[in-house]
């Protein structure tokens, strides 16, 4: 029945296997969608609610970040994007009477879908010190309490303000200008997770951290290289750009260590074909690389672009870039074949036929996800790819450039709204021009040394702006332990997660209003405003009654918290932002470039394009003020004899850490997520069976090891030598400490693992 949350935790773990699927979507899509829909809405909520996604006059889906085309469809939502809606403009309630009837210590012992299952949060709970039961409080209540606890603070560098990609520009500006007033840098977000190191990478070699194509660029290239990345279940309607370059000539060459039914076949439900007939074949090539090879076979394929006559830009490098002798000194005169086979686990024939695409290709573009960005070498490999783009002038023209494909559905917008632990100087510069105070100058915390700083006693409150903290963050014992050591925990939330059973001394949990929700303040309805993956900002206005008559919206918690921590010291006028948010824009629209006239321009039901130099007009505002080429040693993770190399990764059951079911359709998997994905060839040498079950132990290079118990292995045609298995279960194994050079992104996607008979 709509709105009834399961009472029993039904995560027995009894997968059921039935092998990999060869194509995405269809009806079977649609199915699922409108059961979840169903069981969360009802069916007449269902209607009213999906026909509004993404729409122009409707919400942004809180999903993923892929941009709207212009012309929308009346569906203009994916399945997932579906889930996401249904969990969020569920009818099921987590209301005080559920707190009362569940302890902390119970609480913690829930799986992550059964926490999200329960519903929406409804009132202000407060967890008091040495209590084991959350219970009610008054908003003014716990801002209170979050005063005391911050003004108590010898230092604002001992609070740490968190941000998930969910939150909107509105909310994140006043976010980061209350913890600058109050004193710290310390704005570590979701994005240190994931697309840290593409930022690192581009900012250096472009001049800036933000993909360089459009929607239409991707309809018009003629060859796309999708590496690292699953958009059949990570970011869908990715799937129909690509049936439309398809359509329209174009290649695609998939480099990937799984093969992912979403990029072998679409069957686009918004067409005959798609619902009744075959769909398309999207793939043309099939690159299924090792963990980490990518560096290696972009480096392999620039060796030969160098090496072929004819293959290069000439009027373009010598026009738009710098550094192009040492690097092709370095990949034309000394790459080694061998090395290059063993790091990418691809064949010489396999790469010459890729560098065919290339070559017969006038307008390319290359896509990627977690992939690329979460390895140690992430960052020379993102570098590596843009000496690629470089080499055929494919940067700052139509249909050709760099694509990020950004996870949550506002990321990038945070960090353009200046979520960022080491701000620009500039930023910091008009902050206080506009604002009148002096913002800290030293650099943050980001999200791994966040956790150091809270498992070392340095940091001791730690705020939550949504997000599930302790189950999207490496080292989850660390990382529990270090929670648990704050004095205070915070977290603005829409539902129930393990972040809020993981708690400081002290423990508060704000209710907010939802992406679907109406928003309306004292100046009347409000809406916010998002940035998509490809750098769109439109406005969101949600349409639904809020789920409960004592949530606050985002921006309200920040500007009520604000004004109760700073007092009257603050001259920011936290009460007229809150009263009407086309106040804020207009401080955005001062602070922030590209954002003029920002109340004027997302009037503009489409929304507007935010200027992007290398994309606009070849403009690189780098440091030497050329694209960048650079010449990077080839890195690739290895691992002992009778070792596999594991990267963690989602079902499509689920959206980062919230579990959406138990299914993973796509990949034959049914009712369970500890599961572990092995090729056959390498389960038959360990002696493990199909339908076995180990324990998956992670060693690192310090020694240390880290157990995840009671896998069931699933013989499944991975690359060889390389395992997955999804996360949150897994991020138990992946140590603090590995992260990516440079942009210190946990590397969840190479882990050295050995699986042994099971304990449990
Ligand atoms: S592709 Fe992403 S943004 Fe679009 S509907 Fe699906 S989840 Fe939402």
């Amino acid at each position: 029945m709509a709105g009834k949350a399961p009472e029993s935790d039904p995560v027995q773990d009894a997968p059921e296997v039935s092998g990999p699927k060869h194509s995405a979507v269809g009806l079977p899509a649609i199915t699922n969608a409108l059961r979840v829909s169903r069981q969360q809405m009802g069916v007449k909520r269902t209607a009213l609610t999906l026909l509004r996604v993404n729409q122009k006059e409707g919400f942004d889906c809180p999903g993923c970040a892929w941009p709207d085309p212009d012309h929308r469809h009346a569906a203009e939502f994916c399945e997932n994007g579906a889930k996401a809606v249904a969990e969020e403009a569920t009818l099921r309630r987590v209301t005080p009477d559920f707190f009362t009837s569940h302890s902390v210590a119970d609480l913690a012992k829930r799986s992550g879908y059964w926490l999200g299952q329960q519903g929406r949060l409804t009132t202000p709970m407060y967890l008091a010190e040495g209590a084991d039961h959350y219970s009610p409080v008054s908003w003014e209540r716990a801002f209170d309490i979050i005063a005391e606890e911050l003004t108590d603070l010898a230092s604002p560098d001992e609070a740490v303000f968190y941000t998930s990609g969910r939150t909107s520009n509105e909310a994140a500006f006043l976010y980061q200008l209350f913890a600058r007033e109050f004193g710290t840098n310390n704005l570590p977000d979701c994005s240190n997770m994931c697309h840290e190191s593409s930022g690192s990478a581009l900012t250096e070699t472009i001049g800036i951290g933000k993909g360089s194509v459009s929607l239409e660029d991707l309809h018009k290239a003629d060859l796309i290289i999708v590496a690292g990345q699953n958009p059949g279940t990570n970011h869908p309607r990715q799937l129909s750009a690509l049936e439309k370059a398809k359509a329209n000539g174009a290649k695609i060459i998939t480099v990937n260590p799984l093969p992912e039914a979403g990029l072998e076949r679409f069957k686009n439900p918004q067409t005959p074909r798609g619902l009744a007939g075959g769909g398309t074949a999207l793939t043309d090539l099939f690159l299924q690389i090792r963990l980490g090879g990518d560096q290696a076979l972009f480096r392999a394929l620039n060796h030969l672009l160098l090496t072929t006559d004819g293959a290069l830009d000439e009027d373009f490098i010598r026009e738009h870039t710098y550094g192009f002798e040492e690097f092709a000194a370095v990949a034309r005169d000394k790459l080694d074949w061998d090395e290059t086979l063993r790091a990418t686990g691809l064949t010489r024939a396999e790469i010459d036929r890729a560098l065919g695409m290339v070559l017969a290709s006038k307008r390319t573009i290359v896509c990627w996800a977690m992939g690329l960005t979460q390895h140690k070498h992430s960052v020379p490999t993102i570098r590596e790819v843009v000496n690629f783009l470089l080499l055929r002038g494919n940067v700052g023209r139509p249909g050709a450039g760099v694509c990020p494909v950004r996870g949550h559905s506002n990321v990038q917008g945070d960090r353009t709204m200046g979520i960022f632990e080491r701000p620009a100087p500039a930023f910091l510069d008009a902050l206080e021009k506009e604002f009148g105070f002096a913002p800290p100058r030293e650099h943050g915390y980001d999200v791994v040394r966040a956790i150091r700083a809270l498992r070392d006693g340095q940091a001791k409150v730690f705020f939550a702006m949504g997000g599930n903290f302790v189950s999207a963050t490496p080292d989850t014992e660390v990382t529990e332990a270090a929670m648990r050591r704050a004095s205070l925990t915070v977290h603005v939330s829409t539902k129930l997660n393990r972040s809020h059973v993981i708690t400081g001394a002290r423990a508060l949990i704000l209710p907010t209003l939802g992406r679907t929700e109406k928003d309306v303040q004292d100046s009347g309805e409000q809406f916010v405003t998002v940035e998509d993956s490809m750098g769109m900002v439109h406005a969101s206005r949600g349409r639904l009654a809020p789920a409960s008559p004592h949530l606050l919206s985002e921006p309200a918690i920040v500007c009520r918290l604000a004004r109760r921590v700073l007092g009257e010291t603050s001259r920011i006028p936290w009460e007229e932002f809150a009263h009407d948010y086309a106040a804020i824009r207009d401080r955005i629209a001062r602070v922030v470039p590209g954002f003029e006239d920002f109340n004027a321009r997302v009037a503009n039901p489409a929304g507007f394009a935010l200027p992007h130099a290398p994309r606009d007009d070849r403009r690189f505002p780098t440091a030497t003020g050329k694209a960048n080429f650079t010449a990077a040693p080839v890195e690739y993770p290895d691992a002992p004899e009778g070792r596999l190399l594991l990267q963690t990764l989602r079902s499509h059951d689920q959206y980062n850490t919230t579990i959406y079911g138990l299914d993973d359709r796509y990949r034959g998997i049914k009712n369970g997520r500890r599961v572990v994905l092995v090729h056959p060839e390498d389960a038959r040498a360990l002696g493990l069976a199909d339908g076995a079950y180990t324990d998956l132990v992670s060693e690192w290079i310090d020694g240390s090891e880290r157990r995840a118990p009671g896998f069931r292995v699933v013989h499944y045609p991975t690359a060889r030598g390389c395992a997955a298995a999804y996360y949150p279960e897994t991020n138990v194994l992946v140590p603090l400490d590995h992260t990516a050079d440079t942009s210190n992104t946990p590397a969840s996607k190479s882990v050295v693992v050995r699986l042994e008979p099971t304990t449990v």
